[in-house]
């Protein structure tokens, strides 16, 4: 049976799905799966002989380096969620997110697409929000749900959640996540330095597992001027005035722009990309800082990287010059950080302005 969580806001597993999908349901109106599949089918494999009538309301697709799922449209996007009619009539509303139940999968990338849902379904009838067992992936959406609409932290929040419905458990790495967003300020700001060091260490197992390292998961060029315009109008932060730039030294070219900064406590041993809080005096003021490099994510002109090497040179893309090096292993910056994975840009072979 579904917890009721709040009014109109039911948790359950997938069981209580099926019940609902296929038998309908006097209180609920829209269900949010959010299994390793988003499609419909996934009902069918588990449940043999089951067909529930769909109807396509839509597809969205993230961006380039955006969520790390495995479903692609073929072109290089991922699936961010599905929309459809389903069940009997083709009364309920549902919404299909494929998140896996991994520590190391991306659940902040669909959290925003999925508490909206919640929202509005909230507004119109009744939510079911379920995973396969009901414990980790559909509660820490619910947890974050309530962290944003009640404005908890996260512990607050799954302890209140743990009072409807008290078996529920988000793995680790979701626990992680819903920090980072507590942290945050209940939103996912790509432009913020915890969500960057997030995404690489994303980028860094997903290296370490051995998947294919491509471009499409790389920041844009801020040397092309069509890509920095598209970056710019994408990242709601993006563009702003007194925005830094780094240059190469030797031919001018733009290689670098302040949001693709990651940045680092200097001095920070061994712990490099600290994912909790850090005091905001060590954010953008690196001008007053001793390091020796800047340290930025993975970048369109660094093809050097997508050849798959462990480390390897960063060389200007317009005139060869070395500029820095990367290693998906770490590096350490001369404050003694170490930087893992990272792509460095030695401070003595770029110069930095305002854009
Ligand atoms: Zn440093
Ligand atoms: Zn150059």
């Amino acid at each position: 049976m579904p917890h009721l969580v709040r009014e109109n806001l039911f948790i359950g597993n997938i069981t209580d799905a099926v019940d609902v999908l296929q038998n309908g349901s006097a209180t609920v109106t829209h269900i949010l799966s959010v299994l390793s599949s988003a499609s419909i089918s996934f009902f069918s494999e588990y449940k043999k002989g089951l067909t529930i009538p769909t109807k396509e309301i839509t597809k969205v697709y993230a961006g380039g380096g955006g969520a790390s799922a495995s479903e692609d449209d073929g072109s290089g996007g991922k699936l961010l969620y599905l929309l459809e009619y389903a069940g009997k009539d083709l009364k309920l509303v549902r919404m299909g997110v494929p998140v896996r139940d991994m520590e190391s999968e991306n659940l902040l990338d669909y959290l925003e697409v999925c508490l909206d849902f919640i929202d509005k379904s909230r507004k119109e009838g009744s939510v079911l929000v379920h995973c396969f067992a009901g414990v980790s992936r559909s509660a820490a959406i619910i947890t974050a749900y309530l962290m944003r609409t009640e404005q908890l932290s996260q512990e607050d929040a799954l302890g209140s959640l743990r009072q409807s419905c008290e078996f529920v458990c988000p793995n680790d790495g979701f626990l992680n996540q819903l920090k980072m967003y507590e942290d945050m300020g209940f939103k996912v700001d790509q432009a913020s330095p915890i969500y960057k060091s997030f995404r690489l260490k994303i980028l860094g197992e997903s290296y370490y597992r051995g998947d294919k390292i491509d471009s499409s998961k790389f920041g844009a060029d801020p040397g092309l001027p069509s890509e920095v315009t598209s970056q710019v109008e994408s990242s709601p932060i993006g563009g702003k005035n007194g925005t830094s730039a780094f240059r190469c030294k030797k031919c001018r070219r733009l290689v670098a722009v302040q949001d693709n900064v990651v940045d680092h406590i200097p001095g920070q041993g061994e712990t490099s990309f600290e994912w909790r809080k850090r005091k905001s005096s060590n954010y953008n003021n690196f001008e007053d800082s001793e390091c020796s490099s800047i340290f930025v994510e993975p970048l369109k002109w660094m093809t050097a990287v997508e050849e798959g090497a462990m480390e390897g040179k960063l060389s200007c893309a317009h005139c060869e010059a070395r500029l820095g090096y990367f290693n998906w292993s770490g590096i350490q910056c001369s404050c003694g950080s170490w930087i893992t994975p990272a792509f460095q840009l030695h401070r003595s072979r770029v110069d930095m302005s305002s854009v």
